[in-house]
C-alpha cells in the first residue's frame, strides 16, 4: 500500500508487468486533481495517449473535455481520469483480462490515495470490471450504484460516441445527473 503518490507514480511508471510494457511509448498514468471527489476511468490508452503520456488527449477526449466543461468539470483543476490499463494495447484493441489483472492494482492504489466519492465508467470495459459484469452501457447508463461506499455510474465511451453520435443526447443526460449527484453527495467539488 502507497502513502504518497511520488512514490506511486514512480514504481508505476517502471511497470514491466504484462506484456504491453514493451511496446508502449508513454506510460499513461493520470491525470487530475490528487484530492479529487470524482474519478472517471477509461479503458486505455490509443495511439495520442501513449505519444503524449495523458489520458483522453484524442478526439474522443476533446469530446469529453466537452462534456466535461458542460457540467463545470476540469481534468487539470476538479476531477481525476485514469484507465483500466496504463500502456497502450497494440492497434487498439481492448485490454484483455490478464493485462487488466495485472494493472489493476495501479488503480486501486490510486484510488485509495483519492478517495473519490464518484467513480465515473467511460465505456463497458471499465463499468463491467468495476461494477458487474454483465453491465450493458445501453441499458444501465445514467445509473448509480454504492459499492463500498464508492457511487459508481457508467456512460458511452467518447469514442463510442464518435462511431454512434444518436447516443449523444443520452450521454449528455448522464452528465447531468452527475453533476446533480455531485452537488448532492460532493462537498468542494464546485468550490475548486
Ligand atoms: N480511450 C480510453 O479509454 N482512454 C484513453 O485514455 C484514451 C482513449
Amino acid at each position: 500500500m502507497y502513502k504518497n503518490w511520488d512514490e506511486l507514480r514512480k514504481d508505476c511508471l517502471e511497470c514491466r508487468r504484462c506484456d504491453l510494457a514493451p511496446t508502449r511509448t508513454n506510460l499513461v498514468f493520470g491525470v487530475g486533481n490528487e484530492k479529487a471527489e470524482v474519478m472517471f476511468v477509461g479503458e486505455g490508452p490509443g495511439y495520442n495517449e501513449d505519444m503524449q503520456g495523458e489520458p483522453f488527449v484524442g478526439r474522443g477526449g476533446q469530446l469529453l473535455d466537452k462534456y466535461l466543461t458542460h457540467i463545470n468539470l476540469d481534468r487539470k483543476k476538479n476531477i481525476y481520469i485514469a484507465n483500466m490499463v496504463k500502456c497502450r494495447p497494440p492497434e487498439n484493441r481492448d485490454p484483455s483480462d490478464a493485462e487488466m489483472d495485472c494493472c489493476i492494482e495501479w488503480l486501486r492504489e490510486q484510488t485509495r490515495l483519492i478517495r473519490p466519492k464518484i467513480i465515473v465508467c467511460l465505456g463497458r470495459i471499465s463499468a463491467q470490471r468495476l461494477i458487474s459484469k454483465d453491465f450493458r452501457v445501453t441499458q444501465q447508463h445514467g445509473e448509480f450504484i454504492e459499492k463500498g461506499g464508492i457511487l459508481f455510474m457508467g456512460t458511452f465511451h467518447p469514442a463510442a460516441l464518435l462511431r454512434n453520435p444518436n447516443n449523444k443526447p443520452l450521454a449528455l443526460d448522464d452528465f447531468l445527473a452527475l453533476r446533480d449527484k455531485i452537488k448532492e453527495v460532493c462537498v468542494h467539488t464546485y468550490e475548486l
